[in-house]
């Protein structure tokens, strides 16, 4: 076990629990029906939001996933064909939900590392010509989760975005941990969201709260997104507890999530010192680590749930990589005894 007992739970930032702080304003929460657009926590949030994005208006959603295909939705029609990132979460771990709900259909591009370059979409755009789906919108995702937290740099979203504009295609920011770019790099959320049309951004990753993402945009789309998210089930009534944590959450967690990323370069670079262990990635950018595990160490799986036993918990994404997630629920301060265990268990495998 680790000293302290306490499992240290990497698997993932979505993992983190409201604080007894965000409970007691959860507890005291003004709420009314959101349905009739009568929650004054809910609005709060949502005038938070779009504020913080220098956008028109946003919408309080209950997932990420909902946010983000609400945004696809709102943009396309059936035969639309959306160009997005190969890694991305939209097109993978969102069943594909686009093409099942809008008829919609996605091309894939291969970034490096996540990354894309306005010059490799250059050539993506289909002619006019009725055999063809019609481009019509591009899905960028920042920070990239399954390149390990990686940061979209600022120049190059920007590049993108305006080449996209300048042909007429509309641009989505899968924002889900858009917090961790702007805490890391310093610049600001309206000026990373200038550049999309709509944003969605998530409550319950690193940010704490137990629930809920919004969509941002302009007043059109996002009356649109309004009238598609009553559609799909997700007009909730006295939803203000759960903004009034999310707004919680905008307040008090976001300054905290360079804390997070210090951790995450620190067990980084502990783990990098382990015989048997190589990062996917250098230094992580923001609050993910992903890392390989050598056959000598056995299996992705065998060896988390060696870990598990000794009160790590970190999770096995293929044969041999493994992520881990720096956030709230894991205090920096244990960090140490975190890369002590590992090492520990680490050599009783040797052992063996
Ligand atoms: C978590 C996540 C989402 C949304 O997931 P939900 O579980 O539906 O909230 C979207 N995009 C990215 C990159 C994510 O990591």
């Amino acid at each position: 076990m680790t000293t302290s007992g306490t499992p240290l739970d990497y698997r993932s930032d979505t993992l983190t629990r409201p604080t007894p702080q965000m409970r007691e304003v959860m507890a005291h929460a003004a709420v009314g029906d959101d349905v009739f657009a009568e929650d004054p926590s809910v609005n709060a949030l949502q005038n938070h939001v779009a504020k913080l994005l220098g956008k028109e208006a946003a919408l309080f959603i209950p997932s990420g996933t909902m946010s983000n295909q609400l945004g696809v939705l709102v943009h396309c029609q059936g035969g639309d064909e959306l160009l997005c990132e190969t890694g991305c979460h939209i097109y993978n771990y969102e069943q594909g939900a686009f093409a099942q709900l809008g008829g919609i259909v996605a091309r894939t591009i291969d970034g490096q590392q996540g990354l894309l370059h306005a010059s490799q979409l250059a050539t993506k755009i289909r002619p006019r010509d009725a055999h063809l789906v019609r481009t019509r919108l591009v899905c960028l995702e920042n920070t990239h989760n399954m390149a390990g937290g990686r940061i979209h740099p600022y120049e190059q979203v920007k590049d993108i975005c305006s080449w996209a504009h300048d042909h007429d295609l509309v641009c989505h920011l899968d924002g889900a941990r858009l917090m961790n770019a702007v805490v890391a790099t310093g610049i600001a959320a309206t000026k990373w969201a200038q550049h999309f049309d709509t944003v969605s951004l998530c409550f319950s990753k690193g940010l704490g709260a137990p629930v809920g993402s919004a969509l941002v945009g302009d007043r059109g789309v996002i009356e649109m997104a309004h009238r598609k998210r009553k559609m799909l089930g997700g007009g909730m009534r006295q939803a203000g507890i759960l903004a009034a944590a999310a707004d919680y959450a905008l307040t008090e967690h976001v300054d905290r999530l360079a804390e997070d990323h210090l951790h995450a370069k620190t067990l980084a670079s502990g783990l990098a010192e382990i015989e048997g262990i190589q990062l996917m990635q250098g230094s992580p950018d923001t609050n993910i680590i992903f890392f390989q595990v050598d056959p000598v160490i056995g299996s992705a799986t065998a060896f988390v749930e060696q870990l598990a036993h000794s009160g790590i918990k970190m999770l096995a994404v293929s044969e041999n990589r493994i992520r881990a997630v720096t956030h709230l629920d894991v205090p920096y301060a244990r960090v140490s005894e975190g890369l002590d265990t590992i090492k520990r268990v680490r050599d009783q495998i040797q052992n063996i």
